[in-house]
């Protein structure tokens, strides 16, 4: 079966031609800066990658060009929009309504679209895609997978802020959390590489990218996690500050004269990595920094794995132990010296990582725990837009998605 996955943002269309059985990707590709002039479409894997410039009004015009792309032309994967058998859209919000993928009709619609006050350029986002489809591919099954679903579990001691109750009922103020996709994929992969059932680990997950993410998984269930309301909350990030003190947000706007909306831009667009070191959110270009004496680029390096290392260590305690601790995205695959720094003094907490094998340069999945170690540390390369594909697969094929394996 071949799954259309669609990741929209606001002014990007990313997707891929999964088929699900093989694990296959068969034509990849983004849409950037669609509604300005300087829209373009890239298209191909690896050396096959091809750059068109061209207007894109809309995203449905995007849409368009990606249907073309895949079916016509040097960029064809397939002969016609039939060889697309569903649709999988990724949402960033869901809100208390999705515990879980489903298949989209107008209620699912509806609701996505009552979610966007929580996510508001996220979901609208989401749902031009879906309106792209349904008007480029009618009667298409599609489905719907949430960042936020795999949260839903969490308890209300964890989900909750100590704010006044109303808030909550007023305006569904409380954690949701993010990233689930990829916290979901990494914690089945580990338990599969680890030759074990989710349901008998206690897992720390670790998204560590430009956007950051720890998460506590009690036996296959999510109890807790370091994104919030919004993304914006928990570990210090490429460009986000994550979590600090809610009264430095009135301070500043009174200081520096900002208003609500600049503050949040401050936060989201000019903190993390990029704020500390004055240089960037990569991380690549924060190291090299620190290599050379740059004293900020090295307080950056050191905030963000003493953020992370904080994370961990209230996992370990809400979830009263470990078995493993899983990495993935950017930073989390690639970075050998955040890693180390992350887990550096944890040996006291039974999880001792193993030099060698953490600066071996391979990719893929693998463990860099040392063989002694009580906690094993595993790397796990994420792989969202699979997930989608299966999640739409299981529900499209099979009606339901309880047939967990993973291909
Ligand atoms: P996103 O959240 O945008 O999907 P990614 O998962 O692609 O992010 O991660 C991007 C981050 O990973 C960047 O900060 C980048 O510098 C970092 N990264 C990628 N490769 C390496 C590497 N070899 N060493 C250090 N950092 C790396």
């Amino acid at each position: 079966m071949n799954v259309l996955v669609l990741n929209a943002g606001s002014s990007s269309l990313k997707y891929q031609l999964i088929n699900v059985e093989t694990h296959e990707v068969l034509a990849k590709g983004i849409c950037e800066r669609v509604g300005s002039a300087e829209a373009f479409h890239k298209h191909g894997i690896d050396e096959n990658e091809v750059v068109i410039d061209t207007p894109m009004p809309d995203h449905n015009a995007a849409m368009a060009l990606v249907l073309e792309a895949l079916t016509s032309g040097p960029t064809k994967a397939i002969d016609s929009l039939d060889d697309i058998d569903a649709v999988g859209h990724r949402v960033v919000q869901g809100g208390k309504y999705f515990d879980r993928s489903v298949l989209i009709d107008d209620d699912v619609v509806a609701k996505i679209d009552e979610l966007a006050e929580l996510a508001p350029l996220h979901n609208k986002a989401a749902l031009m895609g879906i309106e792209a489809c349904r008007e480029q591919m009618p009667g298409k099954p599609m489905v719907a997978v949430f960042d936020t679903s795999f949260f839903q579990t969490i308890p209300p001691k964890a989900y909750m802020y100590p704010l006044p109750y109303e808030l909550y009922e007023k305006h569904a103020i409380r954690k949701y959390g993010a990233h689930g996709t990829s916290h979901r994929y990494i914690a089945e992969r580990a338990a599969a590489f680890m030759d074990e059932p989710l349901e008998d680990l206690k897992l720390i997950t670790c998204h560590l990218g430009n956007g950051c993410s720890i998460s506590a998984i009690d036996h296959g269930v999510a109890v807790d996690t370091s994104m919030g309301l919004t993304p914006l909350d928990g570990l210090m990030m490429g460009t986000r500050c994550g979590a600090i003190d809610p009264a430095i947000v009135p301070f500043i706007m009174e200081k520096e004269n900002l208003t609500a909306a600049e503050v949040n831009d401050l936060m989201n667009k000019k903190s993390g990595l990029l704020g500390i070191s004055g240089i960037s959110n990569d991380l690549r270009s924060v190291r090299q920094a620190s290599e050379e004496g740059d004293e900020r680029a090295q307080l950056a390096y050191d905030m963000y794995s003493n953020s992370a290392k904080k994370y961990i260590g209230q996992y370990i305690a809400v979830m009263g132990g470990v078995d493993a601790i899983v990495l993935t995205a950017g930073v989390g695959e690639n970075c050998d010296k955040m890693r180390r720094m992350i887990f550096a003094g944890l040996q006291p907490l039974g999880i001792k990582i193993d030099l060698e094998k953490n600066r071996a340069g391979l990719r893929g999945e693998r463990e860099i725990s040392t063989d002694d170690s009580e906690v094993r540390i595993v790397i796990i390369p994420t792989d969202e837009e699979y997930m989608i594909a299966r999640d739409t697969y299981q529900l499209v094929k099979e009606g339901t998605l309880e047939i967990t394996e993973l291909v």
